[in-house]
């Protein structure tokens, strides 16, 4: 069937202020990254934004304290091979070790285990309109990164983590 030529004018023109509308939803929507309130997840971090912006870097605070992600390939540790620990770069905790570390490709550091079972919290993350795991540090709230089920033995895990959420501290070869 064949609509007239005003009404199909009219027809395309609905769809495509619904396709629009609908498309600065979706932006909209991806574009709000809540600032997390991490002092809430974990009231002993008693640091103000302030204080925390004077010390970290812009995108320091962007990753670790608004859920920012660093653009692959360009963080200090994505290509890193010194032998030693990451730790978070808020608060110090000890997140993962060089040990752990393997090259995943993806542009960001991989390891496929957290340093020890208490320093990385993972919980559900479905921004961006994704279901992700999302993994933070549990003693400031700082996020971290997300954790994937696609990693290599023995664990299976990916914990693909920003830089900019981490400090490395070589190994002391003396000690
Ligand atoms: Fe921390």
């Amino acid at each position: 069937m064949k609509l007239p030529f005003r009404k199909s004018v009219s027809v395309l023109w609905m769809s495509s202020v619904v396709i629009i509308l609908g498309l600065v939803a979706y932006t909209l929507f991806s574009l709000y990254t809540p600032a997390m309130p991490n002092k809430m997840q974990n009231p002993d971090m008693q640091e103000s934004d302030d204080d925390l912006r004077d010390r970290l870097t812009p995108e320091q605070f962007y990753v670790t304290q608004q859920k920012g992600t660093e653009a692959p390939f360009t963080g200090e540790y994505w290509n890193h091979h010194e032998t030693g620990m990451y730790r978070c770069v808020v608060c110090g905790a000890e997140l993962f070790t060089s040990q752990s570390k393997f090259d995943s490709g993806c542009g960001w550091p991989s390891f496929y285990e957290a340093a020890n079972d208490t320093n990385v919290d993972t919980q559900t993350d479905t921004s961006h309109g994704m279901v992700r795991d999302e993994i933070t540090c549990s003693k400031c709230g700082s996020h971290l990164g997300h954790v994937f089920p696609d990693g290599p033995k023995p664990t299976g895990l990916r914990y693909c983590v920003n830089s900019a959420s981490l400090k490395f501290e070589p190994k002391d070869e003396s000690k």
